[in-house]
């Protein structure tokens, strides 16, 4: 149960938080449901709680009841205990932040950005699952949310330059990229790091890690922890000031881009001193250059879009540029794109144990969207969005592969 306290401090929160853009948000929801139909919280489950626009409600009341024109007669409602209680899954658990109900609202309203304050307000009350929550912690204590310190980052380097026979260059002044690391894969996909590596190499491309600023997760950012997600971004940008590079490349992490490429400046409170490319936007500038050369890729393939990445991030052409004359017999899903469906885990959800059943459903989706294309093999470009999609592959015992489009592409490298 929230303490008067905590509720005081949640509406405070909303309050600071709807100036800018957010306050004319607000008032623009005309109730026309549209955005129902895009969320795959309420596609999976038809429930309509799942309602996008109804994530709108805490920040709204708590704004008409401090700002509104209503708040100058004494109007608008209080937000109260078990209001703020009811929303804390609808606002942490069940959005990913993925844009997709934005893009068919007639009034542009940007939820995604409406439920980041929302979280910040929850966070600041001491709310949201603890998990996640201290998940996000840990990048404060141990410099990453699983955990991966940099004693840690440097043993797992060794083991993976032993294991595959490979150098990794780390804290290289001068080199021409910083590439960071999402800790999702260096615990659970090491195998895409290792093909960044030799994709780089391949192309002669002068890189290195960095042991201050790698991790390019941003967990403060999804948990509403503005400090923590500041943290984050200062890290990367003191290690690539120190290293004197001119170019981050975020690796196969949808958020981490956003994160990095689109709120990075406003979250450092200054401009950033590099470029920020995803990996496949970096290959494909490599790969336009006539730097990188593939044998054709075997077998029918589809492509998963990271919510973060394409439709949020703009960058969706990237991948399919890399497809294009690599991949055999390419099947597009149906929508694609900057429409495609999430895979249920962005935005933090994949972190949260108490969100586990409702992945799965909304994994559905994508099963039948990669089913309708009769693709073998679906790939992706996100370790946050494949480690969600395995874990709902094993619940339902499907029998498709998934893989990483940087694994898919060093695996065919022509030597
Ligand atoms: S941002 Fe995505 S998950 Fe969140 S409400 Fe909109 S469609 Fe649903
Ligand atoms: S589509 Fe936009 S205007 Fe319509 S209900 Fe949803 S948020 Fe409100």
């Amino acid at each position: 149960m929230l303490t008067t306290e905590q509720v005081q401090i949640a509406a405070d929160k909303f309050t600071a938080l709807t100036g800018g853009n957010i306050a004319p948000y607000l008032e623009a929801c005309v109730h026309c449901g549209q955005c129902a139909e895009a969320c795959h919280f309420y596609e999976a489950t038809g429930d309509a709680r799942y309602t996008p626009a109804y994530k709108l409600v805490p920040i709204t009341r708590a704004w008409k009841r401090s700002k509104s024109p209503l708040s100058w007669f004494g109007l608008g409602k209080t937000v109260k205990t078990e209001e703020l209680e009811e929303w804390q899954d609808l606002i942490f658990d069940s959005c990913t932040m993925c844009g997709r109900c934005s893009a068919v609202c007639p009034m542009g309203i940007d939820i995604s950005a409406i439920v980041a304050a929302t979280r910040q307000a929850f966070a600041a009350a001491g709310m949201g699952p603890e998990d996640f929550m201290q998940a996000a912690e840990n990048v404060r204590t141990k410099g990453s949310p699983l955990g991966l310190t940099s004693n840690k980052l440097v043993d797992r380097l060794e083991w993976l330059e032993d294991e595959n026979d490979m150098e990794f260059p780390l804290d290289k002044k001068g080199a021409e990229i910083l590439l960071t690391v999402s800790s999702i894969e260096m615990m659970k996909y090491p195998d895409s790091i290792v093909a960044m590596g030799k994709l780089l190499d391949h192309a002669g491309v002068s890189w290195t890690f960095s042991t201050k600023g790698y991790e390019a997760t941003n967990f403060g950012f999804l948990s509403g922890k503005m400090d923590l997600a500041k943290l984050g971004v200062t890290r990367i940008v003191e290690a690539a000031e120190e290293l004197d590079v001119k170019t981050v490349v975020i690796p196969e992490c949808g958020h981490a881009y956003g994160v990095m490429r689109w709120s990075g400046a406003n979250i450092l409170g200054r401009k950033l001193p590099f470029e920020v490319l995803h990996i496949t936007e970096f290959l494909a500038d490599l790969k336009r250059a006539g730097k990188l050369k593939l044998k054709p890729l075997k077998g029918s393939i589809t492509y998963h879009d990271p919510c973060q990445i394409s439709r949020r991030g703009g960058a969706a052409d990237a991948a399919r540029y890399l497809l294009d004359d690599f991949a055999e017999d390419f099947r597009e899903m149906t929508p694609t794109a900057n429409f495609n469906w999430c895979c249920g885990g962005g935005g933090g959800v994949q972190a949260m144990a108490s969100a586990t059943d409702l992945r799965h459903k909304v994994f559905k989706i994508k099963m039948d969207q990669v089913e309708a294309t009769g693709a073998d093999t679906m790939v992706s470009s996100c370790a946050n969005c494949r480690l969600t999609m395995d874990e709902s592959i094993a619940h339902w015992k499907w029998d498709h592969g998934l893989n990483s489009l940087v694994e898919v592409m060093a695996e065919n490298l022509i030597e």
